[in-house]
């Protein structure tokens, strides 16, 4: 028995989320007094067994197939049911992410189990008790969840990733799921590259100038790519700005956008709501820039410069300039 970890990668690569989710799970596998061992679907995933030890996963599963050469959900549950079925494992911990969700509903299909979805805290036992965040992070439940296995996901952000205090040498063990066409159905067939400032990703940005209505324009932009530029981060926006038609989804911050937990956020011509918030309130501070006095009341801003976005940004940049930021 053990305590198997599902690892988002890019070929072999693991990111913020997965090691936060390697975190949880040694925490959580602790609690159970068993073995943490982590599975990875896809080329490459053998790397992923240095920065799993680190986290003290004792044996990292690698599932490789010819056909699993890019994200497909069903095809990744399916590899995982398989491993399930051989390792018996108490609890399958997976991300919280829109991926990780995606693949952990069709887990729970496939094994006909229940599944809490964007977890924050679980004790492990017969029924496992877990907190989990709702309705885009406004509502914390909590809850028991019943079965011999718990498919939980953690909710991004919401658990430190903290290596073990020593790093230990997993062993790997290869296998090749056996998926049908079925499984394979729905899979990403395309990636197109998007640019953001200077290259930055919006999920991975340390700086992110986000732009919302009060923008006034696909144009109005301007300035907070500038800034965005001049500090090295990515552009977001909020919902009202892609409803527009100003920016693309991809930028959107937000409950049905990406969440991100950058240093600072600036938000500017961003009323606050709830759903906005969701996707951010994982950043260390929030700067609001707006013309509406009021956000300074607003809890969920640490700073706020009450005026038009489209004098103060560019008075924020022309200073930076000065202080020799290009
Ligand atoms: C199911 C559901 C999911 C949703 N998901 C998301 C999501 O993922 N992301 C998201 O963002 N929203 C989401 N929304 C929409 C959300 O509820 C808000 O409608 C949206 O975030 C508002 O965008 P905004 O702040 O840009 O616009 P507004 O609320 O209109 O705010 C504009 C702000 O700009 C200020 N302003 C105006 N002019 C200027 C200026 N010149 N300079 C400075 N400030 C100025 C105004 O004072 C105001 O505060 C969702 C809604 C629902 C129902």
């Amino acid at each position: 028995m053990a305590v198997l970890a599902l690892l988002e990668h890019d070929n072999g690569a693991i990111g913020d989320v997965a090691t936060q989710v390697l975190s949880f799970g040694a925490a959580y596998a602790a609690a159970a007094g068993l073995p943490l061992h982590a599975v990875v679907i896809g080329p490459g995933g053998e790397a992923a067994a240095e920065p799993a030890g680190r986290f003290g996963v004792t044996t990292l599963h690698v599932a490789e197939h010819e056909g699993l050469v890019a994200y497909a959900p069903q095809a990744i549950a399916r590899g995982v049911a398989e491993l399930i079925g051989r390792l018996s494992p108490v609890a399958v911990i997976g991300a919280g992410s829109e991926r990780g969700n995606e693949v952990f509903a069709h887990l729970g299909a496939i094994t006909d189990l229940p599944f809490a979805a964007n977890c924050i805290e679980a004790a492990p036992g017969e029924v496992a008790q877990v907190t989990r965040v709702r309705w885009g992070g406004s509502l914390l439940e909590e809850a028991r969840v019943h079965g011999a296995l718990k498919l939980l996901t953690l909710a991004p952000h919401s658990f430190e990733a903290r290596p073990a205090a020593a790093a230990a040498q997993p062993a790997v063990e290869r296998f090749t799921p056996v998926l049908s066409d079925v499984d394979l159905a729905v899979r990403v067939v395309e990636r197109v590259q998007t640019q953001t400032g200077g290259g930055v990703s919006l999920a991975s940005a340390k700086v992110v100038v986000s732009g919302g209505r009060g923008a006034g324009s696909a144009e109005g932009f301007a300035p907070i790519e500038e800034l965005a530029g001049l500090l090295g981060g990515a552009v977001g926006c909020s919902r009202a700005v892609t409803i527009a038609g100003w920016r693309s989804h991809t930028d959107q911050v937000g409950q049905t956008g990406t969440k991100i937990a950058p240093e600072i956020y600036i938000a500017c011509g961003i009323s606050g709501a709830t759903q906005h918030m969701a996707g951010c309130k994982g950043a260390k501070r929030i700067l609001a820039v707006n013309t509406d006095p009021e956000v300074a009341n607003t809890a969920d801003f640490d700073y706020a410069v009450i005026g038009d976005l489209h004098q103060v940004l560019p008075a924020i940049s022309a200073e930076l300039r000065k202080a020799g930021l290009k």
